[in-house]
């Protein structure tokens, strides 16, 4: 997904290896990445264009005209399932390959609304009532779709809009007189209906919605920090010959402040699993339901009614901005190239994008940098960190090595501020000399092959707002463009940030919200990039849109460290898998408290990676042969077949969740409770694998309405989490939301109203008070409270 598609790295990489040796030899020793760009791009031949050129076919980005039609039926078909969201997902995607004016489109919008008018959603119904007769819906079946719209404004309490809607309905019938056949009478019938509505809701007084706009408090940073753009005044910018650039605390930091609050400089959505590239028609249709379906491709908004680009068939928008934003700061150029950027991966992507974006500022100074860069200036000296060290040991500044030397940090402007901006972005490490020559020679042959498409499509776009500014022998040269973004490509692989979001799967009958974490989208932030890595980070990173927090998860003391956490989390991974994923990656020997203290697995190991003794319940200890800790106990056992019989059973648990997920509690309960009992005998109580049984448990009481049952399994899980991420973890808080949850939904008020408690405070920590979760809680919380106390306690019917 980052890089380029297997194919076309397995060739590069058979390219490579068949270079003649001096060649390899000078692009392994060349220094910088101009030199790289300049030996390597040499050998791209047109052969090789024509291949990736076959490749990218595979992901066909056009619109296509059979496919409306083919996708409104499928759309149809889950619209008469009732599956309302499923079909209006069908109706985009037939909304993407239409052309703009045509049927095709207005009648996927007018289908579309009736799914979002089922749905719930009037405000985006209404929009895309709209947008049907904007492009023409036929006039013969707009009844029904005034209909909505006036159904649609009645129930958002805009009644003289509805009115209005109802006679020129109305009118509209009396100027037509027609047919007596049915779906006539049934139309009167309704209006009939609308109309009194519309009459008794006038009738009543108008009650404003209170506290509907509520401030979103908290959400912006109390103080700004004069020296780093979207950063708190309660941190500071330091610069050091090891660490490089970091951010220590200017004061005390409490669990929950928020630290920085960055809108990414530039992000690309992550395309999700793609159809396989294949000419057969049934593929080329492909139903299945992508991200890309699901979150505006310009502000990573979640939205069931997107609006497509007009010149392709794969950029979707949340609203008529969105488009007109992306289509001025890049898509103009990216429109013709979705299929090449498909295939390079969304890494090159975000190289070009981020040279698009270059456009915009000031571009004299970019160009200077990029063309320091190409004469070899100085530019090496910030790319590594012992180097930056001589540079500061030349200026004389030996002395203040330690403290902050602000007008030296690279990234900032000439009055020491750093800022969300292209010249930051440039001065992220490339990390040049660490990457494998054959990967430096993959990036210079993608980037030369996507340039010479840009070329070829002799695209102004890139070009046009340079000419004032540059001189005129270097405006026409691609050479620096290819220089830039191969130094993008490069800063990548240590300063991606993949941005997430929580996805909620959870069919409309479980009461327990199925959410998982999936990777919306790869950015770049220039402040979070600041931070530096630790496998027990002290804050929490959460994502709204395109927009990163970053939160102190536990109490900061002035002059430490903020750090956050790369992704070898010490709870997800060993310290020997954690050090290898570090190394190959960002190139770093990680010595974290989590790294330093953290020996080799001697004694027990994490609890939730431990076993215990079958004959007394110790916990078991050793390398290779384990041995009970009880020495009383002659037990004794190897690890690989304790580690077959957790994957074993890790089996048998999936078999169980695919159960529950399709609803057959009968078949999945009792395979659980087997799984359960058999992970008793040697796992412990606080194994990863045990609290996963115990909530899929919980979710499967819940699903029969059993809260008592289901409210203890979850309690069980807790332990897990909390053994495992810590009490005040993310993970903890959404598993303290599954038992508000499941507590509220079994009317038990004081036991929800602590989980509810429990869970917003840790939640707090860690997200924006406005977010789902946190919203939701409130919600459950004054609803308890305005429950008429019920003498002896409540039992609600359990029965969905
Ligand atoms: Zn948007
Ligand atoms: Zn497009
Ligand atoms: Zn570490
Ligand atoms: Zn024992």
């Amino acid at each position: 997904m980052d890089l380029p598609v297997d194919e076309w790295r397995s060739y590069l990489l058979q390219k490579w290896s068949l270079l003649p040796k001096s060649a390899q030899v000078t692009i392994s020793t060349a220094e910088t990445l101009s030199e790289i760009f300049l030996h390597s791009s040499l050998f791209l031949r047109s052969e090789d264009e024509k291949f990736l050129k076959r490749l990218s076919q595979g992901y066909s980005v056009g619109k296509d005209p059979k496919a409306p039609c083919f996708y409104r039926e499928e759309g149809n078909k889950k619209f008469q399932e009732k599956n309302y969201s499923g079909a209006a997902v069908l109706y985009s995607k037939g909304v993407s390959h239409s052309r703009p004016n045509t049927e095709d489109i207005s009648l996927c919008y007018a289908n579309r609304s009736a799914a979002l008018f089922h749905l719930g959603q009037y405000e985006t119904c209404l929009n895309d009532i709209i947008r049907a007769l904007m492009h023409g819906y036929p006039e013969r079946l707009q009844p029904k779709l005034m209909l909505r719209k006036a159904e649609c404004l009645v129930t958002l309490g805009r009644l003289k809009e509805a009115s209005q809607t109802v006679s020129d309905l109305e009118s509209n019938f009396t100027v037509k007189p027609t047919p007596t056949a049915s779906p006539f009478q049934i139309l009167q019938k309704n209006l009939c209906i609308l109309k009194m509505k519309i009459q008794e809701k006038e009738n009543l007084p108008e009650i404003f919605p209170t506290a509907l706009a509520k401030d979103s408090e908290d959400m912006d940073l109390r103080e700004e920090n004069e020296h780093i753009s979207s950063a708190s005044s309660s941190v500071r910018l330091c610069t050091d010959p090891l660490k490089g650039r970091y951010l220590i605390a200017t004061k005390d930091i409490i669990p929950g402040e928020l630290l920085v609050k960055e809108d990414a400089f530039v992000s690309v959505l992550n395309p999700g699993e793609m159809p396989p590239p294949h000419q057969g028609l049934e593929s080329r249709w492909d139903t299945r339901v992508t991200l890309g379906d699901l979150y505006c491709h310009r502000c990573l908004k979640h939205t069931l009614a997107m609006v497509p680009c007009h010149g392709c068939s794969y950029a979707k928008y949340c609203s008529q901005e969105c488009i007109q934003q992306a289509w001025e700061l890049y898509h103009s150029v990216e429109c013709s190239l979705g299929e090449l950027l498909l295939t390079l991966g969304v890494f090159c992507h975000v190289a070009l994008r981020l040279t698009l974006l270059a456009r915009f500022e000031d571009v004299d100074k970019v160009l200077r940098r990029i063309c320091d860069e190409i004469n070899n200036k100085d530019m090496r000296l910030s790319e590594s960190k012992t180097l930056v060290k001589t540079f500061n040991y030349n200026q004389g500044k030996s002395e203040e090595i330690g403290k902050t030397v602000e007008t030296q940090i690279p990234g900032c402007n000439l009055k020491g501020k750093y800022e969300n901006n292209y010249n930051a972005v440039f001065n992220l490490l490339p990390h040049t000399e660490n990457h494998s020559p054959e990967h430096k020679f993959l990036c210079a042959l993608s980037i030369s092959a996507l340039c010479r498409q840009l070329e070829a499509a002799s695209l102004p776009a890139l070009t046009t707002g340079l000419k004032a500014a540059v001189t005129p022998e270097l405006h026409a040269d691609w050479n620096i463009w290819a220089v830039a973004m191969l130094r993008h490509l490069l800063q990548l692989q240590c300063n991606a940030q993949a941005i997430t979001a929580i996805q909620h799967t959870g069919s409309k009958e479980s009461i327990i919200t199925d959410s998982r974490q999936v990777r919306l989208a790869t950015g770049i932030f220039p402040v979070v990039s600041l931070l530096n890595h630790s496998c027990s980070p002290n804050t929490s990173v959460s994502f709204t849109g395109t927009i990163a927090t970053i939160r102190a998860a536990q109490q900061i003391r002035k002059g430490q460290e903020i750090l956050h956490c790369y992704g070898p989390h010490e709870s997800h991974m060993s310290v020997a898998e954690r050090q290898q994923k570090l190394r190959s990656q960002y190139f770093f020997d990680c010595c974290c408290p989590a790294c330093h203290c953290e020996e080799p697995r001697t004694a027990v190991g994490p609890r939730w990676e431990a076993f215990h003794c079958n004959n007394c319940g110790t916990l078991l200890q050793g390398d290779d042969v384990l041995s009970c800790g009880n020495r009383a106990c002659p037990e004794s056992i190897s690890r690989n077949h304790l580690v077959s019989r957790v994957q074993q059973l890790q089996q048998q648990v999936g078999v169980a969740w695919k159960l529950l997920r399709n609803g057959k509690l009968e078949q999945a309960i009792p395979l659980l409770l087997r799984c359960r009992e058999d992970a008793e005998s040697f796992l412990s109580a606080e194994h990863a694998v045990v609290g996963e049984i115990e909530d899929n448990l919980a979710r499967a009481y819940a699903a029969l309405g059993d809260w008592q049952k289901s409210a203890s399994h979850l309690q069980r899980s807790l332990q897990v989490v909390e053994a495992r991420h810590g009490p005040s973890s993310v993970e903890m808080g959404h598993e303290l939301f599954k038992l508000a949850q499941v507590l509220f939904n079994g009317f038990a008020v004081p036991e929800a109203l602590d989980a509810i408690q429990k869970a917003e405070d840790v939640l707090l920590i860690h997200s924006d008070p406005q977010s789902d979760e946190i919203q939701e809680l409130q919600k459950m919380r004054s609803c308890l409270l305005d429950l008429p106390p019920i003498p002896g306690g409540s039992q609600k019917d359990s029965g969905p």
